[in-house]
Formats: C-alpha cells, sequence, structure tokens
C-alpha cells in the first residue's frame, strides 16, 4: 500500500520544513520528499540573514512571526540563531537620510548610530562612513548547518523525510515519484524556482521567473569578527521598508551617476560572518525564465572591488564562489495557490525566503485547517 500522510510536502528548503515544522507540531502525520540526497538549493547559499525590520506589508508580517519561530525552533533544534541585528553603513548623505527617514516610521526596531559607532558594530572602520543604523531585531543563521539541523527535529517528531526522490506527478492525492507512490489529505508544492516545472500555467500567470545571484566566501580582513549583519548603500533600494522613503530615489540617482555598473548587475553590498569566521559576501541579481550558465568573471570582479573599497584593504583572499537561485516575481513576494483540490503551491517569489517562510507556512496551515473545519461544517 501506498504510504500516507495528512501532509505531504515536496522539497525540503527552508518552505518546505517550515511547513513540515509546524505541522509537526500541530500533531499531523507528514511525509517530506526531496529530490536531492540533501538540501542544496536557496536555502543553503544564501546569507543565513533573517532581515525582518527591513520588509514591508505581509513580508514583514510574515517575517515578523518567522522570527519567532526560529528563535524557538533555533532553541529546541541546536540551531545557533544570532541575536547581534543588523548594521546599515552610510556612506553618503543621501543613504544617511533613507535610515533617518526609516527610523522616524520605525523607531522601535531603528537606532541611528554615529560613524564611530557604526564601525564598532561592525567590527571594522570602513572609510567614508557618514552615518549607521542597527536593526536590533533582525536575526542570522548559518544556513548549511541550520538548514539540515532544522531537517532532524522534524524527523525526530515523527516526520518522515525521503531524500533522493524526485516527483514527478502530483494529481488527486496521489504523489508519484521516480521510486513509489504516496497518497495524502494534502500537497504543498515548495520546489522553489521550478513552480514551472509542475504547474507552467500557474508559473507563467504569475510571472515567475529564476534570479540567479553570485556570493563567495573570503577570508576575513585582518582577523575582523562581526556579530551582525552588515547592509550598505544599495541594500537601501533592495527593501521595500527602505526603498520606499522618498530619499532612497536620491540614493538610486547618486549610484546612476558614480556607479551605474552597480544598477545595472543588482548589486547589493552585504555580508555575515560565520562561525568558522569566514566573511560571507554579495550579492548580485540576474533574471530570466531559463537562466545562460555562463559566468562573467567582471561580476565577481565588481563585487570584489567594492568590498576593497568597503574594508578599505587593497586585497581579499577569496576562498569559495557558488552561485544561487531564487524564484522572483513581478506580482509579490509570495505566491500562494491551489491549483487542483488538495494541493498548495507556496513558494517565496523574493530573496526573502529563509527571513520570511516560517510565516508563510504558518498562514497555509491556517488557510487548510480552517477550510477543512468549512468543509467539515458544511
Ligand atoms: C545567494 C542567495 C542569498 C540569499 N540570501 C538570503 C538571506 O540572507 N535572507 C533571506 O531571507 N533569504 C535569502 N535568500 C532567499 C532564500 O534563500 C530563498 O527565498 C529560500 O531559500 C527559498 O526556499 P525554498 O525552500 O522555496 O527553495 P529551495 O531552498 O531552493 O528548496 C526547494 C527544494 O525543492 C526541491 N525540489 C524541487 N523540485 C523537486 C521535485 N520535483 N521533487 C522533490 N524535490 C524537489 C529542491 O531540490 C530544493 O531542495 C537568498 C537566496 C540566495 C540564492
Amino acid at each position: 500500500m501506498a504510504p500516507h500522510a495528512d501532509l505531504i510536502v515536496v522539497g525540503a528548503g527552508i518552505v518546505g520544513l517550515a511547513h513540515a515544522w509546524h505541522a509537526v507540531l500541530r500533531g499531523m502525520s507528514v511525509i517530506v520528499i526531496e529530490r536531492d540526497e540533501r538540501a542544496v538549493g536557496a536555502s543553503i547559499r544564501n546569507f543565513g540573514h533573517l532581515c525582518a525590520t527591513a520588509q514591508s506589508g505581509l513580508a514583514l508580517e510574515y517575517a515578523m512571526d518567522a522570527r519567532e519561530t526560529w528563535l524557538q525552533a533555533g532553541a529546541v533544534a541546536g540551531i545557533p540563531v544570532r541575536t547581534d541585528g543588523t548594521v546599515v553603513l552610510a556612506r553618503t548623505q543621501a543613504e544617511a537620510d533613507v535610515l533617518e527617514e526609516f527610523h522616524a516610521l520605525r523607531d522601535d526596531a531603528v537606532r541611528m548610530l554615529t560613524p564611530a559607532e557604526a564601525a564598532r558594530l561592525a567590527g571594522f572602520d570602513s572609510p567614508g562612513l557618514v552615518a549607521g543604523a542597527h536593526l536590533p531585531l533582525d536575526l542570522r543563521v548559518d544556513s548549511p548547518d541550520a538548514i539540515p539541523a532544522l531537517a532532524a527535529a522534524i524527523a525526530e517528531r515523527g516526520a518522515d523525510l525521503r531524500y533522493g526522490e524526485n516527483v514527478l506527478e502530483i494529481s488527486g492525492g496521489l504523489v508519484r515519484t521516480n521510486r513509489r507512490e504516496y497518497t495524502a489529505e494534502t500537497v504543498v508544492l515548495a520546489v522553489g524556482h521550478d513552480v514551472d516545472r509542475h504547474y507552467p500555467e500557474l508559473a507563467a500567470e504569475a510571472g515567475v521567473q529564476r534570479c540567479r545571484l553570485r556570493m563567495m566566501e573570503i577570508e576575513a580582513p585582518s582577523g575582523m569578527t562581526v556579530a551582525p549583519g552588515v547592509f550598505t548603500g544599495t541594500s537601501l533600494l533592495r527593501y521595500d521598508g527602505f526603498a520606499s522613503t522618498d530619499s532612497a530615489q536620491r540614493v538610486r540617482a547618486e549610484l546612476a551617476e558614480s556607479a551605474p555598473e552597480l544598477l545595472e548587475n543588482t548589486v547589493n553590498l552585504m555580508f555575515t560572518q560565520r562561525a568558522n569566521g569566514r566573511i560571507v559576501i554579495g550579492d548580485t541579481h540576474h533574471y530570466d525564465t531559463t537562466l545562460t550558465p555562463f559566468e562573467a568573471e567582471e561580476v565577481d570582479e565588481l563585487l570584489l572591488d567594492q568590498f576593497r573599497l568597503l574594508f578599505g584593504v587593497p586585497d581579499l583572499t577569496v576562498l569559495r564562489r557558488w552561485r544561487g537561485v531564487y524564484a522572483s516575481a513581478p506580482t509579490g513576494p509570495f505566491l500562494m495557490a491551489s491549483p487542483e483540490p488538495g494541493v498548495v503551491v507556496a513558494s517565496v517569489t523574493s530573496g526573502i525566503g529563509m527571513t520570511t517562510g516560517f510565516g508563510l507556512a504558518r498562514a497555509v496551515l491556517d488557510e487548510l485547517v480552517s477550510s477543512r473545519q468549512a468543509h467539515t461544517a458544511a
């Protein structure tokens, strides 16, 4: 007989695991099916930066919910969750003005810093600092360790995690993989940017594309240690909370004048430090439905040049490089849809899945429970 569960989750990245986590805590039987032998997707290739503060609207709501879940899940799953927040470095007056405006709107969650305070918090003296801000609510995890630890904690709570099985077909409560068949009351498809492999019309309607990013790990310059995640001026154009301020337009205009290549490659200069001391730096963004396999060397050089300027050091030692891919859509940061009865597609269509995934998953499960109750009552 085909193995059966209340919930089958397809995909063991953060979005799939977040659904499995909330479902096992609600007492549901859960099977997670992942095509690779271990998760190697966006969820382990990212900064592990849980940047709740700079979100807006539904993303802010999900991010604040997810923040609490990361703290609780981290405590029981033995995942170190850093609570040092984010430091934002402003190197022009327009960047400082964005921070002032954001502070005026969100003074509960933003603390303005002098250049000396910002340098102290960031762990290095960046040349030309004008101001800074601390976002103390933001969290950070080391994703390559956190994702397997979360999966193990979910398995310990009774879920059946099946790795190395590719889901080929979902129909009428039946899930067929390249190895066997399963049945479930509900299937959540959490395959990130691969929604089009299963539901091409849905993906096309929502305009889902793949966003590819370049990332590197470097040796910490002069052995620096930095507890918070670090954002810079380009980050002020990426996150809605900052980007919706009036001054953000001046930051964009300044960059268009001084460094248009940063806008052309949609660069977000930011970094976090791993537990082993290495600094994860990134990133660049290029969008397409089918991505080119070719990586231009000058894009890495552009990133490295910017970090040399930021750190004020002529040489950086690159230890590892990689590409990451996530789903992106013009329709908003979340794709939640039910393309057929008993199936929910859940994808974070913006680069904030680590920050918001747990919040999205709770909303999906709440909706499932209430529609089931309505169905039973009818
Ligand atoms: C370089 C980079 C940096 C980022 N930085 C941050 C950050 O600092 N903070 C933040 O909040 N977000 C960040 N993001 C975004 C975040 O990583 C993603 O939004 C999030 O990881 C998406 O999670 P996911 O589970 O949907 O996708 P994934 O992690 O890609 O997981 C999807 C899983 O589904 C599996 N799968 C696909 N098809 C099938 C199938 N047919 N059968 C079985 N399994 C299947 C895949 O193998 C994969 O493991 C970053 C992303 C990248 C790439």
